[in-house]
């Protein structure tokens, strides 16, 4: 059984919920990208006794820069099918749930797996479309990026999860308090009030909080 709850965290287009075109991300986003950083960091940095998990498959881990990988102050989590070791700093499973039930704020003493304080799904496509389907999966930190679709190119996509009726949009108000909670103070920092755009690079994006009903 899974022993925390799991959440994505996500950049999409508004209309086509593109997040990637080959094998990269479609854009950049600085303030996103510190937004993640913060939100999937431990709020104790090195020293915290346990540090949250950033789940990936095989293809977004190649696709982070050789020199910020392993994604520091995290437990570092790649699913493959094919490939059974990334390297220090990483651990490798080959299905998404046995990689849930592997991560725990108490593992077993002979785990090679550390203390895990919380669980993020961080992509790519493959990954995100089976962890909605996940019943550990519980909410989804979405960052909705207002481009022109058509110039943006994307050639990867996450399912449409918000018609499905499953999934709600939470106020602004509580994706903060959400934050507060977790200890991500810096974090919340970044998010503007009453859910106003961020303006970076000629895009335009916004925070957004979805939880299962
Ligand atoms: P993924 O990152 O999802 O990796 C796919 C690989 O993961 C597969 O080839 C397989 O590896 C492994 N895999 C998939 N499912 C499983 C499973 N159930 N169990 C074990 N291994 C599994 O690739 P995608 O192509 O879907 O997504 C990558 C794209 O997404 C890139 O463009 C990236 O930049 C983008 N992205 C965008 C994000 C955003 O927020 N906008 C965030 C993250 C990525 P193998 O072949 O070795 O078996």
């Amino acid at each position: 059984a899974v022993q925390l709850p799991v959440a994505l965290i996500v950049a999409a287009t508004h209309a086509s919920l593109g997040i990637g075109r080959a094998g990269t991300l479609p854009w950049r986003l600085p303030t996103d990208m510190a937004l993640f950083r913060l939100v999937t960091s431990a709020p104790g940095g090195s020293t915290a006794s346990s540090q949250p998990a950033v789940v990936m498959g095989r293809k977004s881990w190649e696709s982070i820069p050789k020199k910020f990988r392993p994604l520091r102050n995290r437990v570092n989590v790649v699913l493959s099918r094919t490939v059974t070791d990334f390297g220090p700093g990483t651990h490798t499973f080959s299905s998404l749930s046995q990689a849930l039930s592997a991560l725990s704020p108490t593992p077993p003493p002979a785990s090679t797996i550390p203390p895990v304080s919380s669980i993020y799904i961080i992509g790519g496509a493959e990954i995100y479309t089976e962890a909605f389907k996940h019943p550990a999966t519980s909410r989804v930190f979405l960052t909705t990026v207002y481009a022109d679709e058509e110039a943006l190119q994307c050639d990867t996509f996450l399912p449409d999860f918000r018609s499905t009726g499953e999934w709600e949009q939470k106020p602004t108000a509580d994706l903060r308090r959400l934050l507060n909670d977790l200890e991500c103070h810096e974090a919340v920092q970044l998010i503007p009030e009453d859910g106003d755009r961020v303006k970076e690079n000629g895009l335009e994006y916004a925070f957004s909080l979805w939880e299962k009903r």
